[in-house]
């Protein structure tokens, strides 16, 4: 790649790149052809590059001067398991494979940002630049910290970023406190005793109780925790009993679903409730309950000394006031595992007005490449504003 006073972050090429990944999404842990590119293009600027941490995870290291401090920039890298349906030059080659949240635009903002600091050196310190795959849902933040990435990466504070539709490419949010939900999953089966549907007396009825289980958890957010902290309790899933057998009463009745909050105490009693409120129910229609609370991700809350460099950087970059009181998501993001080892900043960076309505995870969305030179700059500017 070339570069020159007039395109320091090498957009023209970044762009390609951008619109390459688009064209050739691959899903968490499969980032090969991702990662290769990543990995290749961090080595050819004189970055130290480390592969496969967390699978198909890549850590660029650049260390400049003799400043002590050291910080970590992520970027996600995987797509999602969804048909491209959109009408573009650069649509996903491969089937029920998709870039619908950006993440490609995230992995080429960061390395833009890697090769430019390669170059101006302009700063006193370490950066590991880290492209983390399997952020949707498969733990790719986590299989990094459990292969060591803050023991043979050391850093005193992680920053993510992620994009925004409907924020402008040149504007930013950055909030201190609860950003991101956790994101957690449930299941309770119920075993009664089947029976045959003309003599319900003669079973224990699994399928009644599901049904009172079902519209008792509602009573968890609105009645047991503080109306003051957000948290959501969703059914999402249900199975049981066949519908070519409807004189038949299952003995087994199957509900999954999904909890969500902003802080520990609200996540361990989530967990507790919905647990409670199984075996009460199960208890009611002398039934017998399995309950398993899968803890997935923590939620992302921005630590306040990280905050403030971030919206410092922020604001130098985009020349537009930066939003502080940008409202949290109930969505996730696993730069919750990061930002627990260490302070960490989690920022939305403008996506452009939402294209036909597309938000993330919309079969039509894409990353607006007009928020390449903003990220980049964001990044850079992050790096050389932290290691003075
Ligand atoms: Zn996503
Ligand atoms: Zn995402």
């Amino acid at each position: 790649m070339q570069t020159g006073d007039n395109d320091p972050f090498e957009l023209e090429a970044m762009t390609a790149l951008r619109r390459d990944l688009h064209a050739h999404p691959e899903l968490g842990f499969e980032e090969v052809r991702t990662s290769g590119i990543v990995a290749d293009l961090l080595a050819e600027a004189g970055i130290e590059v480390h592969r496969g941490l967390g699978k198909t995870g890549v850590v660029g290291t650049l260390k400049v001067g003799d400043g002590t401090r050291s910080i970590g920039l992520r970027a996600d890298m995987d797509a999602l398991a969804m048909p491209e349906l959109a009408d573009r030059p650069y649509a996903s080659g491969t089937p029920n494979t998709m870039h619908a949240c950006g993440h490609d635009g995230h992995t080429v903002m960061l390395l833009a940002a890697a090769r430019h600091l390669a170059r101006t050196r302009n700063f006193s310190g370490t950066v590991h630049f880290i492209f983390q795959p399997a952020e949707e849902g498969r733990g790719g933040a986590r299989a990094m910290v459990e292969d060591g990435l803050f023991r043979q990466f050391p850093m005193d504070a992680a920053y993510g970023l992620h994009n925004m539709p409907g924020l402008a490419t040149d504007e930013m949010a950055v909030v201190a406190g609860p950003q991101l939900a956790s994101s957690d999953s449930w299941e309770v089966s119920f075993t009664g005793v089947g029976t045959h549907g003309a003599k319900p007396h003669l079973g224990r009825d699994a399928v009644t109780a599901a049904g009172q289980f079902l519209m008792a958890i509602h009573t968890i957010v609105a009645r047991r925790v503080d109306p003051l902290q957000p948290a959501v309790v969703s059914a999402c899933a249900i199975a049981g009993g066949d519908f070519n057998a409807l004189n038949v009463i299952p003995d087994t009745v199957r509900i999954g679903g999904t909890a969500r909050a902003y802080t520990p105490e609200v996540r361990d009693q989530l967990e507790a409730e919905i647990g409670q409120l199984a075996r009460g129910v199960a208890a009611t229609f002398g039934i017998s309950v399995d309950y398993h609370f899968k803890r997935r991700i923590p939620p992302v809350v921005n630590h306040p000394d990280a905050t403030r460099r971030a919206l410092a950087a922020a604001q130098a970059v985009t020349g537009n006031p930066v939003m502080t009181d940008f409202p949290p998501s109930t969505a996730g993001d696993d730069f919750a595992f990061f930002g627990a080892e260490v302070p960490g900043a989690y920022v939305w960076l403008g996506n452009g007005p939402a294209v036909d309505g597309a938000l993330h995870h919309n079969s039509r969305y894409d990353f607006n490449d007009d928020a390449i030179l903003t990220g980049a700059r964001y990044w850079t500017t992050l790096v050389e504003q932290e290691l003075r």
